[in-house]
């Protein structure tokens, strides 16, 4: 049986690539959703084993140590990290799986797994992007600047993805990954 295909959708934080995940479970749904573990706080609204499973340092500590996770990496104070497991029975099932990971983490999982497929979601603009994090409301004015630090060393890193999206409109950056989806089986196929 065919093995599913791995995509990696990263990108600055605040380019909105939950909201094109959001967006992709109904559009895509037979794509199936990593979710990841981490040590910060849930936000209002936010479900454990939905959004994250949420998790002491320990407890993610843990997890390292035992060889849980396909990537990790710590990002503005918090470890964020991938549960291995579920990646790989759902890869062996032949069904497509998606990571909503930072740049460090998608960097880690090319080298393990070179075949996946990964995208980089860019906003129209760095001004843009600080808007939306701004916007969210949830960010104190020093996280606020971290993250924007940080997305100017990441945008640096694009070069290592295979495929470039701007979220200029969700439903736009979604039928373009779906679009690259679509390519990429189909150059599977072809063997
Ligand atoms: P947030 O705190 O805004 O939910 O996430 C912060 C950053 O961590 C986002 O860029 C998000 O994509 C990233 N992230 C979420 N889960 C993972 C993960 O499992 N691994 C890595 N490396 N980054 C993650």
């Amino acid at each position: 049986m065919n093995k599913g295909l791995l995509l990696v959708l990263s990108g600055p934080s605040g380019v909105g690539k939950g909201t094109v995940c959001s967006a992709l479970r109904k559009c895509a749904p037979e794509l199936v959703y990593s979710v990841s573990a981490t040590t910060r706080s849930p936000r209002a609204g936010e479900l454990d084993g939905v959004n994250y499973f949420f998790k002491s340092r320990e407890q993610f500590q843990d997890m390292i140590q035992n060889d849980q996770l396909l990537e990790y990496a710590e990002y503005v104070g918090n470890y964020y990290g991938t549960p291995r497991d579920f990646v790989q029975k759902t890869l062996d099932q032949g069904l497509d799986i998606i990571l909503e990971i930072e740049v460090q983490g998608a960097l880690k999982v090319k080298e393990k797994f070179p075949q996946g497929v990964f995208v980089f979601l860019m906003p129209p603009s760095l001004q843009e992007l600080q808007q939306r994090i701004v916007g969210r409301g949830t960010e104190s004015e020093e996280t606020i600047r971290h993250r924007m630090n940080a997305a100017r060393e990441e945008i640096n890193l694009m070069q290592h993805y295979d495929y470039a999206v701007v979220n200029d409109r969700i439903e736009s950056a979604c039928s373009r990954i779906q679009a690259i989806i679509t390519a990429e089986h189909c150059k599977r196929e072809r063997v």
